[in-house]
């Protein structure tokens, strides 16, 4: 038993070995792939009760010429676990204000890293950003993981209402996910809870699913917060989450992410009736 026992521990070490390399080595490649243009951002609907359209959520693509699409669930990890995060998100929130140019009248997210937050300078640098893409700060939300939230500092609790305070909106990611309960949830300086889509995908299984998301909008909703439903992949998700009162809808059902292109040809006419 105890050479079973040293044996697993020695296979567990290997693996761990071989992921640590991995990472390290998608971390040179990304950091490549910054100067090499392999980073893209798509644009995902987010839309109204009445299925218009009213935002866009930036999200980062990365194409490798060498390993095909690598998903930001898995590379964005790697990146908040070194500077190359600033870099990253630096890069993200400057295309997408660019490319929101483009977009008149529509609020555009940007989901930002608790590790950004962390900087002081992050303030600075999005309204650097802000003033050199010429973006209304009415018209940016930001996005921070209820899980990351959590562990917000007085530090960064002052960041994002200095963030707030020009205008900004502040959204909780992911929400339902970080069990953050409700107290925190007056404390911290948010506009906008996104319901996970954990949440959504259970919608119409039981009711206690549906009372669940009904409770969340409805104390959402009586603090003033908008509520985002994630994850919308069906029409009888989108009823019932209307429903439970989520004022803006966001998934496949509506629309996948897409390039900027593939947006304006798709929404040219909701788009320009913004404008
Ligand atoms: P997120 O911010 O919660 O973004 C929503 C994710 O759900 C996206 O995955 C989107 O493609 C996916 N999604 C949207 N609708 C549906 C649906 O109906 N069904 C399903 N199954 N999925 C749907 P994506 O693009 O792979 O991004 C994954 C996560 O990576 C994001 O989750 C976000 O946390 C992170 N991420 C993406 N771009 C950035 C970025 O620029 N900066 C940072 N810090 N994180 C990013
Ligand atoms: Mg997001
Ligand atoms: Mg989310
Ligand atoms: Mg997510």
């Amino acid at each position: 038993a105890k050479s079973a026992g040293r044996n697993k521990t020695a296979v567990f070490d290997a693996d761990m070995l071989a992921e640590l390399k991995h990472r390290r080595l998608i971390e040179r490649e990304l950091r490549a792939a910054i100067l090499l243009n392999e980073l893209d951002v798509h644009y995902q609907p987010i839309s109204g009760p009445d299925g218009k359209l009213v935002a866009v959520e930036a999200l980062l693509r990365w194409q490798s010429p060498s390993r095909g699409n690598i998903s930001p669930a898995r590379f964005i990890p790697i990146a908040e676990s070194t500077a190359l995060i600033d870099q990253l998100g630096e890069w993200v929130l400057r295309r997408a204000l660019s490319d929101a140019r483009e977009l008149p009248d529509l609020r555009i997210s940007v989901n930002v890293s608790a590790n950004q937050l962390k900087r002081d300078d992050v303030v600075d640098m999005v309204a650097r950003v802000l003033a050199e893409t010429g973006h209304a700060p009415s018209r940016l939300t930001l996005e921070l993981t209820e899980s990351a939230a959590i562990q917000t500092t007085p530090d960064i609790c002052r960041r994002l209402q200095a963030l707030r305070d020009m205008g900004i909106r502040i959204a909780l990611d992911d929400f339902g996910t970080g069990f953050s309960g409700f107290d925190y949830l007056r404390h911290l300086p948010v506009d906008c809870i996104k319901i996970d889509r954990s949440y959504i995908a259970r919608l119409g299984g039981s009711e206690t699913d549906n009372v669940f998301v009904s409770a969340l909008a409805s104390l959402a909703n009586s603090m003033r917060l908008s509520v985002v439903a994630e994850g919308i992949e069906t029409e009888r998700q989108m009823l019932l989450a209307r429903a439970a009162g989520c004022t803006l809808f966001q998934g496949y059902h509506l629309a996948k992410p897409m390039p900027k292109a593939d947006l304006l040809r798709s929404f040219d006419h909701e788009i320009r009736q913004c404008a």
